[in-house]
Parts: structure tokens; C-alpha cells; sequence
């Protein structure tokens, strides 16, 4: 007997993945900065509702994306594991700013060097901070994630945080090196 899934198992995972593609919920975790940058990616102009991402939850069990905006601190990082762990399955994450993917310019003792010590991350958007068209960038990633991903609930690898130089790390990583 074949393992080649059906005919109607491919249709059926991509009808679902088509789905929750354009009905992302997600749920904004802003601490810093990069939290104004967020906010005018919402706005009218750059528009995120065309991509079906327009609607904040505020509660983990209402919320399937989390958004980790800003700076991240020792003393903040249990709170953000358990709404991790609140979310449902299946639930993605979006690194957003430096400071949240490697620490960003800090190299102190109180802060995060990078979320993906606490938690699996699907998508980073580098930058300090990221301008908009990046983010929407980001989120056309995670959206390309999302529809790849098996209807059973399988998780995709979790993204390897990227590499940049000093400058990229400040400047963006459109920069070249
Ligand atoms: S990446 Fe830059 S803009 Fe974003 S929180 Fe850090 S310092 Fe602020």
C-alpha cells in the first residue's frame, strides 16, 4: 500500500493552510521601541488587514502568532513563555527588531540574547528597527509557512537566527556588509 498521501488529503491540507493563512490572529507582546514601528505597519498605509493579519488578540487562547516586539529582559522572559504556552496548537513566532532576535546592541546581564533561548521562532525580522516593508516581508514568510504546513499540525523547522555585522545589526540587514 502506498504512503503518498490521497488526492483529497492534499486538497484538504491545502484548503486548511489556505485558510489560516489569511486569518492570522495575532498577539503583540511590545515592550520597546520597535512597538511604534509595529503599530505603523497596522496603519492605513502600509495596511496589514490585506493579508488577514489585522486583528490583535490580547488573550493567548484567542491568538495563533505572537509577536515579540522589543527588548526583551530576564525578569520579562518568564511572562512571555507562558503565554507561549498558553497558545494553542498550532501557534507561530515572529522575532521582530534586533533586540529581540540576538540581544540587539546590549550585552548586559539582564537582557535576552535572543528569544530563540526561550522559544522556537519561525520568522525573524532583523533591523533597529525594521522598517515596515520588512515586516510585511516577514509576515509574507511566515504566511508561505503557514500554507506549507501539514493540516495534522506538524511544526516546521524553527528559522536559525541570522547572522549580520555590526552595521546590518543597526542599520538593517539590507545593508551590505
Ligand atoms: S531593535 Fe532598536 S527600535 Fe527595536 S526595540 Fe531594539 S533598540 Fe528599540
Amino acid at each position: 500500500m502506498s504512503s503518498e498521501p490521497g488526492f483529497l488529503t492534499t486538497r484538504l491540507d491545502e484548503a486548511i493552510g489556505w485558510a489560516r493563512k489569511f486569518s492570522i490572529f495575532q498577539y503583540p507582546f511590545v515592550t520597546a521601541c520597535c512597538g511604534m514601528e509595529y503599530m505603523a505597519t497596522a496603519c492605513s498605509h502600509y495596511d496589514v488587514d490585506r493579508f488577514g493579519a489585522g486583528l490583535p488578540r490580547f488573550s493567548p487562547r484567542q491568538a495563533d502568532v505572537l509577536f515579540v516586539v522589543g527588548t526583551i529582559s530576564h525578569k520579562m522572559a518568564p511572562v512571555l513563555k507562558r503565554i507561549y504556552d498558553q497558545m494553542a496548537e498550532p501557534k507561530w513566532v515572529v522575532s521582530f527588531g534586533v533586540c529581540t532576535c540576538t540581544g540587539g546592541f546590549y550585552d548586559n546581564y539582564a537582557t535576552v540574547m535572543g528569544i530563540d533561548t526561550i522559544m522556537p521562532v519561525d520568522v525573524y525580522i532583523p533591523g533597529c528597527p525594521p522598517r515596515p516593508e520588512y515586516v510585511l516581508d516577514g509576515l509574507l514568510k511566515l504566511q508561505a509557512k503557514i500554507q506549507a504546513q501539514h493540516s495534522s499540525g506538524e511544526r516546521p523547522v524553527p528559522e536559525q537566527r541570522p547572522v549580520l555585522s555590526e552595521r546590518q545589526r543597526v542599520e538593517g540587514p539590507e545593508v551590505v556588509a
